[in-house]
């Protein structure tokens, strides 16, 4: 008898189990506070003499996986029908591409007005965790890259396939399991319905060419010729090449699929000892990038629908 009870006991517990979910602690939601003080003594190194936090409006959009707030800070007109997206650092371990965010934005506080109406929204630190981590990484805290996460038309066909085999599993360039599985893509994309940019501009190291994915000839049949005319004239203004796209990435999702000219500046190094050259030497086409005025042509995000210009 007491071996049955026993039995009966292990049977109900296993039940038990089987119908309750892991419990993992629950992560601790940390303040903006936190994030200027980790990203002060993470950045005190490079000698940079920038105050991440000082002064700045920041918006917190979400947190990442750790509990780090995502962030934004926004300028010029609300009403502007020239808006341009700044997305930096979504790989942690290229650290130039910081330093060029918060600067622009200090740019920004005194520049915008000089800029011919135009908007820019700037979320200078993507991805937190994969800064704040030892060794820096550049996937995230679940170690999924979060250029290769967004939802591309293409993703369920073939992310993980290409991820085993044009590149060997390679731990760094890793999708997820899901596309949008992970907070850091879903706050890029979160701010591209928001705020509808008519353009993006994507900040990375240390590649040293300047990328352009969104409209082209070969896409006449999906955008009018007159749009896609002036985004190549961005292209060329910018002396940006189209150098191909990847499956679940930014430019693939919003330059390709949303038609939303996307320029990825790929810094020459991610030596922080240079980032000041850097900014010196980009700044003017990053103004000209903001100035240009791509038609008011905007694609609903739903369905990629066209709206009218
Ligand atoms: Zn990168």
């Amino acid at each position: 008898m007491r071996r049955a009870g026993f039995v009966i006991a292990i049977a109900a517990a296993a039940v038990l189990c089987a119908s309750r979910p892991a419990v993992s602690a629950p992560v601790k939601q940390l303040s903006m506070q936190d994030l200027c003080l980790r990203l002060k003594a993470e950045i005190k190194e490079f000698g940079w003499n920038i105050n991440p936090c000082d002064g700045i409006k920041w918006t917190e959009a979400s947190t990442s996986v750790n509990g780090y707030p995502l962030v934004y800070a926004e300028f010029g007109d609300p009403k502007s029908s020239n808006t341009t997206l700044v997305l930096s650092m979504v790989h942690g371990d290229e650290i130039t591409p910081l330093y060029i965010g918060f600067e622009l934005i200090k740019w920004l506080e005194h520049n915008i007005a000089s800029l011919k109406g135009a908007r820019v929204v700037v979320a200078p630190l993507i991805n937190p965790d994969s800064l704040f981590a030892r060794p820096r990484t550049r996937v995230n805290a679940r170690g999924v890259d979060c250029n290769r996460n967004f939802s591309t038309r293409d993703w369920h066909a073939k992310a993980l396939k290409l991820w085993k085999t044009r590149f060997r599993s390679d731990k760094r360039r890793f999708p997820g399991n899901a596309p949008d599985s992970e907070p850091e893509t879903i706050f890029q994309k979160g701010l591209i319905e928001k705020f509808q940019p008519q353009k993006i501009l994507s900040i990375h190291a240390p590649l040293n060419f300047t990328d352009y994915d969104g409209p082209n000839n070969l896409a006449l049949a999906r955008f009018p010729r007159e749009y896609v005319r002036e985004c190549l004239k961005l292209r060329r203004h910018l002396r940006a090449i189209s150098g191909g796209f990847f499956t679940g990435s930014l430019g693939n999702y919003a330059g390709q699929e949303r038609g939303i000219p996307t320029i990825t500046l790929e810094l020459p190094t991610a030596d922080p000892r240079k980032a000041r050259v850097y900014w010196a030497k980009f700044r003017t086409g990053i103004r000209t990038m903001f100035e240009f005025k791509v038609p008011n042509y905007a694609l609903l995000m739903k369905g990629n629908v066209r709206k009218g210009s």
